[in-house]
């Protein structure tokens, strides 16, 4: 061989070789480094989801700390780096998170290297709903007036939605991720089974319910799983509100409430002091307990590791004794 020819079949390998690099590079945009994929959530449940689906073969941040409100949450500028370093961002996409909208104008995260998931694309939405004996809320807050038709963006409260999250976020991590599809696929069948047990567990106990009625002293965010299982609520206030003091109509209505129904226990959210609870269970003789609707969980479940399902369960007791 000559030195040219030999120049010319070097060179020609070099293209090629190139050719191929870049056809996988750009093939694997989403994940091009061949570590472990990041995957940053905006809530516990959609955390819970994805840690359930890919085990250890991912990375999987919660923003906010644990302990802390979901409602009044906004990004620290490590909080938007993390999310631009990201695979995958996964949202809910409603009012609480008007911060990702803003995030997302604003053009700082590549939508070619980080995936978006908006979970609320996959269930059924409902309205928000002013809640049976809290005060409306544009009397409040007349300045924010609710977006018309804004939706309830607790989805997660229900766990026939869970059941349809956890599919959809497994189906579309498994669309960047395909390696581990297998993994995924296996990981989130046996998650969706654990969510069915519980699921029939709570359906066993309102079928033998002796009443219709949950009494909240307290926001009420779990219009969802009312919904799913047939069931209403009264509640000292509309499931997204600031407010802290319910007004003394509210209470009144609320303590007559439980009067009139005979209503054995008054329920308070997670990470609330259940100040309000507690007074109306103090005027009814009724008991209070505290029941999960998983915006975000308390440090100690955090650091036991507590899930989706475990907390869930946890909320069998409450409702077979609120129910009852
Ligand atoms: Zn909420």
């Amino acid at each position: 061989m000559n030195k040219s020819v030999k120049m010319i079949a070097i060179a020609t390998i070099i293209v090629i070789a190139l050719i191929i690099i870049v056809g996988v590079i750009k093939k694997s945009n989403f994940n091009s480094k061949n570590e472990k994929i990041k995957i940053v959530t905006t809530t516990f449940s959609t955390y819970d989801f994805a840690k359930q689906i890919v085990g250890e073969n991912a990375e999987v941040t919660l923003l906010l700390n644990p302990g802390t409100d979901t409602h009044s949450y906004d990004p620290s500028t490590s909080d938007i780096i993390k999310i631009q370093k990201a695979d995958v961002f996964i949202y809910i996409g409603g009012e609480m998170e008007k911060w990702v909208n803003k995030v997302l104008d604003s053009n700082v995260i590549d939508e070619n290297k980080t995936l978006l998931i908006k979970v609320s694309d996959c269930v059924e939405r409902i309205e928000e709903k002013d809640v049976d004996g809290a005060e409306p809320e544009e009397e409040h807050e007349e300045e924010q007036h609710h977006e018309e038709g804004a939706f309830d963006e607790h989805i997660w409260t229900s766990p026939k939605n869970a059941i349809k999250m956890v599919e959809y976020i497994s189906n579309q991590i498994i669309n960047i991720d395909e390696t581990n599809k297998e993994i995924y696929n296996k990981n989130s069948l046996e998650y969706i089974e654990k969510i069915q047990e519980v699921q029939s567990k709570i359906k066993e106990i309102v079928d033998n319910k002796k009443r219709d009625r949950l009494v909240f002293g307290d926001k009420m965010p779990m219009q969802y799983f009312l919904e799913e299982y047939g069931l209403t609520a009264s509640a000292a206030f509309n499931g997204c509100s600031t407010e802290t003091e319910p007004s003394a109509k509210t209470v009144t209505y609320l303590i007559n409430k439980v009067k009139e129904e005979n209503i054995p226990v008054v329920l308070y959210i997670e990470l609330s002091t259940g100040k309000t609870a507690k007074s109306i269970a103090q005027e009814t003789g009724a008991k209070i307990m505290q029941i999960q609707t998983l915006h975000n969980v308390s440090k100690e479940d955090f650091e036991n590791n507590e899930t989706y399902v475990s907390l869930m369960t946890r909320n069998l007791e409450v409702l077979k004794q609120a129910l009852q």
